[in-house]
């Protein structure tokens, strides 16, 4: 039995949206820019598209901007979004946990003249609104805080923060990096106080090479590329229907099970916490404050990879929790107060709707087996 735990790096394609891509690109081929029956027809899927992924996020189907992924979505929202408002001030506010797309477009706007400032965690519990409160000041324009970190599920108050950033200063934008909540925990974007969203399809069951941006209404950004005006000018380049189909049928198939799925989440992380409570070589990272399709855990004595590849021998697929690109360390785990060696040995278990308590039981079985015969060879 394969025994796939590494849903927070990408998904399986569900049948619903795999269906919609095929049946897009058989039938539904034209150009949404053409003018005949066959392109609007493909705008006509595009809009539909639209509107699945919205009810998911509760917002209007019109302020969503399709991406190739979070990594475009991410950088569209920070460099875009500074751009715009760059007479208004040049201080950006971030922080220390975001995924690579968010630190390096900010560091890309740092070369770019722009200030950044980026938050340490107020403790292991992770982030305050009143942190944000304190930063932020009539020169900051932007705050990127994501909503689900994806090394440890560590969940950060969007809501609370973008209330406690608007109340010191108004003016400031507020994007949430969202790729690890969506679709697994509830999201209402119209009344989050938020001003940009990021997604992506391939952690919810779509195919890789779609995301989307959400851009509230009347919020102003500048594009990054340029040429045929498709999508309000904000991205240029002819629209791939067909993974916006299967990107809006994933989200309409999953949509009605997210309360169910995170109930099964939090059983399944309950009972995974437990067995790994009777291993003393084991620290969990992912606490109460985490989602629970997430868990982070170290092996003491065995570094990450080891028992990656040991674990895969069995069909077990985990991913080294502080890679964030193969062999490069986050620092995501340090900023959270862990050691480097324990950061070292650290492995991200992360749950679909199929996991199962079984699955995770051979998980255990296979950890402690791998504890007593990985240290004999040592
Ligand atoms: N943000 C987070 C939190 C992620 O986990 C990822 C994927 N690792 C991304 C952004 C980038 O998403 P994509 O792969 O769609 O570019």
């Amino acid at each position: 039995m394969e025994i796939y735990l590494d849903n927070s790096a990408t998904t399986r394609v569900c049948r619903e949206a795999a269906a919609a891509c095929c049946q897009a690109m058989e039938t539904v081929f034209g150009n949404p820019s053409s003018l005949h029956k066959k392109g609007f027809a493909a705008e006509q899927l595009a809009d539909q598209s639209k509107i699945q992924l919205a009810a998911a996020l509760s917002c209007a189907p019109g302020e969503l901007l399709f991406t190739s992924g979070a990594t475009e979505a991410n950088n569209l929202a920070l460099i875009g979004a500074a751009e715009a408002l760059k007479r208004r001030g040049k201080t950006i506010l971030t922080t220390a946990v975001e995924h690579p797309s968010v630190l390096e477009a900010a560091q890309e706007l740092e070369r770019r003249g722009f200030r950044v400032k980026i938050l340490p965690p107020a403790g292991p519990e992770g982030y305050t609104p009143e942190q944000f409160a304190q930063a932020v000041d009539e020169d900051t324009i932007l705050v990127s805080a994501m909503m689900v970190n994806n090394e440890t599920g560590l969940i950060l108050p969007v809501k609370q923060i973008a209330q406690a950033v608007k109340a010191k200063n108004p003016q400031t934008l507020v994007h949430a990096d969202g790729v690890q909540a969506f679709l697994k925990l509830p999201i209402r974007l119209k009344s989050s106080g938020l001003d940009l969203f990021s997604i992506s399809g391939h952690k919810a069951a779509a195919p890789k090479g779609i995301g989307a941006l959400w851009i509230r209404k009347g919020v102003r950004i500048l594009p990054r590329s340029f040429g045929g005006g498709q999508q309000a000018g904000l991205r240029s380049g002819t629209e791939p229907v067909q993974l916006y189909a299967a990107f809006g049928a994933a989200a309409e198939a999953q949509l009605p099970y997210l309360q169910e799925n995170l109930q099964h989440y939090r059983a399944l992380k309950a009972g995974l916490l437990e067995q790994l409570a009777a291993i003393p070589e084991v620290t969990v990272h992912s606490g109460e404050n985490c989602a629970p399709h997430i868990v982070s855990l170290a092996v003491r004595g065995i570094r990450s990879e080891i028992l990656l590849h040991y674990l895969e021998q069995f069909e077990i697929y985990v991913s080294s929790g502080s890679a964030c690109s193969k062999g490069k360390p986050s620092g995501v785990l340090e900023a959270l107060g862990v050691d480097r060696r324990t950061a070292d040995e650290t492995v991200r278990v992360s749950f679909c709707a199929d996991t199962t308590k079984e699955m995770l039981e051979e998980l255990v079985f296979r950890v402690k087996e791998g504890i007593s015969s990985l240290a004999k060879q040592r």
